[in-house]
């Protein structure tokens, strides 16, 4: 994309200001569906998780899954929302074939959360040094919804005939939409990465994207600074960081190229196609008052009192800022290496566990970062998949910094743990492993090198010092890597300008 839009963080694009807002479906970590009995499951056949209200069969009535309330709250706690004592279910009119009552059960002008604000923190426009700001994002509301079936358009399945699995439809959502305060494509990430991992902390939902979890509607305008707000588009079913980051700048191009030509923004749902990197117009944008909304005669208000709301709050975990807050303030590490760390619950946690057996939060930090989130990209796994435990990285790293492993031996031991575990220690042994801490048997190595390689001596003498390089490889190959890199050198600078 031109001009570098995604660093350009407030400053003008092209003369505009860009405006957006994003709307986010996410799917609660439920058993089963919002108003059916039927199981929430992913990758089964189709239509085996159905049931006789999601069919909208005559007769059945919908039961609220009292489960979601406490999922909403949570949501809410975490995003400082008000809880509103009462909400509504309305009935959203429309026609679609994966939509078999021909209505969506929604909340519309009384929702379960509304008006709370998440933090996000971006780099500062056109700052050399990497400087960062902290920006508010509001959130409107957060409302319950029941989520449609899939339709299914495969030819080679069914000719031109469209399929239709219902596993989907009726799987509880939250769609949470935020104010329009976001300002650039990095914005809308740092929002919906934020968003994911509180999400993802406070188990309201696993908001895997893959799994199409965690989708994003995204609201894009522009406007001269100063002017009223420009008319929006909005580009549906994002559903990767990088769509929603490619579709916003695609859409910012394409209403700064209307509005420079003096042609008016068009309100509009558009779609984005990753191929060509472009969004086109899907439909003219369809009002609230089409869709005939009206209070669900089927399902009473949802009422919620305080002694739920407290309960909920106590039960909250600590939320992702905070206990980045608290990794640099009680183990002292930068931000960016606590930003690392509270990246997910479960790495978080891998840290505290290994740090609470072997008190370097440091060096237990860099071998995490390095090493542990190399081999879960390696592997596309994630932490709880691998064979490695927080106490075995313990004694890994309390070997190494005990200088009992030289880091290349302890790199050695570490991708044995990875594939099997075990005993640090034991491996090292037996793999007769452990470094050459005796200074004497060093010394005398670092004699013998000298006393062969006379030349290098004299080049070292005369000034050349790279050739420092090559003895020190040769002492340490005496010594099979086993020896401290740090001690060879200073050894062998002693006897060399002695
Ligand atoms: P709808 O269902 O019609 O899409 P919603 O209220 O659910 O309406 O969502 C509107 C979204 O569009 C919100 O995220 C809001 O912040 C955003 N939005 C509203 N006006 C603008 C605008 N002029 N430019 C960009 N985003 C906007
Ligand atoms: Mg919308």
């Amino acid at each position: 994309m031109s001009d570098n839009l995604a660093s350009g963080q407030d400053n003008l694009y092209r003369g505009y200001e860009v405006v957006i807002g994003l709307e986010v479906h996410t799917h609660l970590r439920t058993q089963s569906k919002l108003f059916s009995p039927a199981p929430v499951r992913y990758g089964d056949d189709p239509n085996v998780n159905t049931h006789p209200i999601d069919l909208a069969l005559p007769g059945v009535l919908p039961v609220l899954n009292r489960s979601v309330i406490e999922l909403a709250i949570r949501l809410g706690l975490a995003t400082n929302s008000k809880i509103n004592r009462r909400s509504v279910f309305s009935r959203k009119n429309y026609f679609y074939p994966d939509l078999p009552k021909g209505y969506q059960i929604s909340q519309y002008d009384e929702p379960t959360v509304s008006d709370g604000w998440l933090e996000i923190e971006v780099p500062v426009a056109g700052d050399e040094r990497g400087a960062m700001q902290k920006k508010r994002i509001g959130i409107t509301r957060a409302h319950l919804e029941e989520d449609a079936g899939k339709s299914i358009h495969d030819t080679a399945l069914a000719g031109t005939e469209t399929l239709i699995d219902l596993n989907r439809a009726g799987v509880p959502l939250l769609e949470i939409v935020s104010e329009p305060d976001l300002r650039s494509a990095a914005d809308a990430s740092a929002y919906l990465k934020k968003l994911r991992a509180i999400l993802r902390y406070i188990g309201v939902s696993d908001a895997d994207m893959e799994k199409g979890q965690f989708r994003c509607d995204a609201n894009v305008s522009l406007r001269r600074p100063g002017e009223e707000l420009g008319t929006r588009t909005e580009t549906k079913n994002l559903n990767s960081f990088a769509f929603v980051e490619a579709a916003i700048d695609a859409e910012i191009e394409r209403q700064a190229d209307l509005l420079d030509d003096g042609k008016p923004v068009v309100q509009a749902t558009m779609s984005f196609d990753p191929a060509s990197g472009r969004t086109a117009v899907m439909r003219l944008k369809e009002n609230a008052d089409d869709y005939r909304y009206f209070d669900d005669p089927d399902l009473l208000p949802l009422v919620i009192d305080d002694a739920e709301i407290e309960a909920v709050r106590a039960s909250l975990p600590e939320l992702p800022d905070a206990k980045r807050d608290r990794f640099e303030s009680d183990h002292g590490l930068s931000r960016a290496d606590a930003t690392t760390l509270i990246a997910s619950l479960a790495l978080a946690q891998f840290f505290e566990d290994t740090v609470a057996i072997h008190p370097q939060p440091k060096a237990v930090a860099n071998w995490i970062m390095r090493d542990v989130l190399q081999a879960l990209r390696d592997k596309a796994v994630d932490i709880e998949d691998l064979a490695l435990t927080p106490s075995q990285l313990a004694s890994l790293v309390a070997l190494v910094d005990s200088g009992r492993l030289t880091v290349t031996s302890g790199r050695e031991v570490f991708a044995l743990l990875l594939e099997n575990g075990g005993d640090p220690e034991a491996i090292m042994r037996e793999r007769n492993l452990e470094a050459v801490q005796d200074t004497g048997l060093i010394e005398e190595l670092v004699k013998s090198v000298i006393a062969d390689n006379p030349d290098s001596v004299t080049s070292y003498r005369g000034g050349d010092l790279k050739v420092l390089n090559f003895m020190m490889g040769k002492v340490m190959k005496a010594t099979k890597g086993k020896a401290s890199p740090a001690e060879v050198k200073s050894i062998l600078e002693r006897e060399l300008r002695g």
